[in-house]
């Protein structure tokens, strides 16, 4: 049966790439990005049947509520599962002592508030789809967000703001899916891999070891597979669960 997903983040590297696999799967696909008009590689795919541009910037309640407004008028049968991708990487190499609080709200204003405001707005769409059916959301988190396996304290190069901001969402997807259980959802955290992507562009970043496809081909594999069980999991792209 052909499945229903939103993708936020949409524009390029890990989002650009679900949109893309998930059409290929034949399945509907509403890609969420900031500007439509920037992305190139989503243009291509958008045919206005199975792949929809939708203007959503994650930080701005304004255009979260018409984004909510035009994905639920077009999706009257509602959506199967969001996937929770935007977000920022924040200014690289700061540690804990040079970190300002500047710093940490921007990036928590799109890695952590910004998810759960979108996921809050889209949640009507979610429901529609019934008691009966599961619904799925994936929140876009990292191993970076691990603190048990926060080892080196280096972040890879990223700095405190991000690695505190994923391991504040990990906290949001576990109170989410507790929330949401009842009424048949599964809400879970995913670490992509290191994908080479705008995201890593820093030293080191042109060793990143996931190629995109394989890191995409697997989350849809575990949404594919996901069982009750898994509902306020953390799993890394090959459905192997990661310590929080
Ligand atoms: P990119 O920088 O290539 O893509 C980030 C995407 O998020 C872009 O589409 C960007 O849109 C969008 N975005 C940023 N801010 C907002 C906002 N306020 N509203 C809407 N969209 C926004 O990075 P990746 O593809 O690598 O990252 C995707 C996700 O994967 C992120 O959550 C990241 O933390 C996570 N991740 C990535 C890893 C990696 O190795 N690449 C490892 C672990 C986690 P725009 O074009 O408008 O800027």
């Amino acid at each position: 049966m052909v499945k229903t997903y939103i993708v936020t983040g949409a524009s390029r590297g890990i989002g650009l790439e679900f949109v893309e696999q998930i059409a290929a799967r034949g399945d509907i696909v509403f890609a969420c990005v900031r500007n439509p008009d920037s992305s190139k590689g989503l243009q291509a795919l958008i045919d206005n049947k199975r792949v929809f541009g939708i203007q959503l910037d994650a930080t701005c309640d304004k255009s979260i509520k018409a984004a909510a407004e035009e994905i639920s008028s077009k999706a009257s049968e509602g959506v199967d599962i969001l996937i929770n991708n935007a977000g920022i990487g924040g200014t690289m190499g700061l540690n804990v002592e040079n970190t300002s609080k500047e710093e940490y709200l921007k990036v928590f204003e799109t890695n952590v508030t910004g998810v759960s405001e979108v996921l809050k707005a889209f949640l009507p769409i979610l429901r529609k789809r019934g008691q009966e059916n599961v619904k799925k959301v994936l929140n876009m988190s990292s191993m970076l967000g691990s603190i048990a396996d926060m080892e080196t304290g280096d972040g890879l190069g990223f700095g405190s703001a991000y690695c505190v901001s994923k391991a504040a969402l990990n906290m949001l997807t576990k109170m989410f899916a507790s929330q949401l259980a009842k009424e048949n959802f599964i809400v879970y955290s995913s670490h992509p891999g290191w994908v080479k992507t705008e995201l890593v562009k820093h030293p080191g970043g042109d060793d990143a070891p996931t190629e995109k496809k394989d890191s995409i081909a697997g989350q849809l594999a575990k949404l594919d597979s996901l069982t009750a069980q898994d509902n306020g999991g953390f799993f890394d792209f090959n459905g192997k669960p990661m310590s929080w």
